[in-house]
C-alpha cells in the first residue's frame, strides 16, 4: 500500500507573519501542495480568483456547505472560508503532503475529524512584537488595531490543541523548524 501524505495544519493568531512562513516554506518544499479555500469575501488587490482562493457568492458557499464539499468550513471576520475536501484527500492518496492555512476554527474541525494531521501553531517573538506587527500594517484604525490585538491574545491560548508550535522571530529559522517538524513526521514508526 502507498504511503498517504502528511496533512499539515497551520494557524497562529494574526500579526504572526503565518502567510510569509507559509510562502517562504512552500519556496523550499516544493512538492508540497498547497490547499486552496473558497471564501465569500472580496478579492483584495492583485489576489487573483483560483490561486490566492476561489472567491464565490455566499448563496454558492452555503450550497457547497450542503453538499458536504468541505472538509471543514468557518467564519472568519464576517466572511466564509472553506477547504474544500476532494482535493486535499485525493492529494493525500497519491503520498503528496498538503498545507492548509486555517483558522484555528478550521484547525479544531479538522483535528476531528483527520488527528493524523500535523498540526502546527505559529506565535509571535513576544506581545509587544505582535502589537507592533498589527500596528505595523498602517492601514487600520486604531479600533481595528485593538479588536485585532484583543483576538489575537485570546487565540495564543489554543497552541495547546497543537501538536508543535514554532515562533516566528526570524522567518527562515521558523522555515527550517517546520522542514525538520515534517522530516520527523515522515521517519515516524507509529501512526497516531
Ligand atoms: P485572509 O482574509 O486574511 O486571507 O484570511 C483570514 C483568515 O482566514 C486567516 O486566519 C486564514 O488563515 C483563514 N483562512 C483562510 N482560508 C481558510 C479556510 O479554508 N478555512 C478556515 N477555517 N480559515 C481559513
Amino acid at each position: 500500500m502507498m504511503k498517504k501524505g502528511l496533512l499539515l495544519v497551520i494557524s497562529g493568531p494574526s500579526g504572526t507573519g503565518k502567510g510569509t512562513v507559509c510562502k517562504e516554506l512552500l519556496k523550499r518544499e516544493k512538492d508540497i501542495k498547497i490547499s486552496i479555500s473558497a471564501t465569500t469575501r472580496k478579492p483584495r488587490d492583485g489576489e487573483v480568483n483560483g490561486i490566492n482562493y476561489y472567491f464565490v457568492d455566499q448563496d454558492i458557499f452555503e450550497s457547497q456547505i450542503s453538499k458536504g464539499e468541505f472538509f471543514e468550513y468557518a467564519k472568519v471576520y464576517d466572511h466564509y472560508y472553506g477547504t474544500p475536501k476532494k482535493y486535499v484527500m485525493d492529494e493525500i492518496d497519491k503520498g503528496n503532503d498538503v498545507l492548509l492555512e486555517i483558522d484555528i476554527q478550521g484547525a479544531l474541525q479538522i483535528k476531528e475529524k483527520y488527528p493524523k494531521g500535523v498540526f502546527i501553531f505559529i506565535l509571535p517573538p513576544s506581545m509587544k512584537e505582535l502589537k507592533k506587527r498589527i500596528v505595523g500594517r498602517g492601514t487600520e484604525s486604531e479600533e481595528a488595531i485593538s479588536k485585532r490585538f484583543g483576538s489575537a491574545l485570546g487565540e495564543i491560548d489554543y497552541v495547546r490543541e497543537y501538536d508543535y508550535f514554532v515562533i516566528n522571530d526570524e522567518v527562515e529559522e521558523a522555515v527550517e523548524k517546520i522542514r525538520s517538524i515534517i522530516r520527523a513526521e515522515k521517519c515516524k514508526v507509529k501512526e497516531n
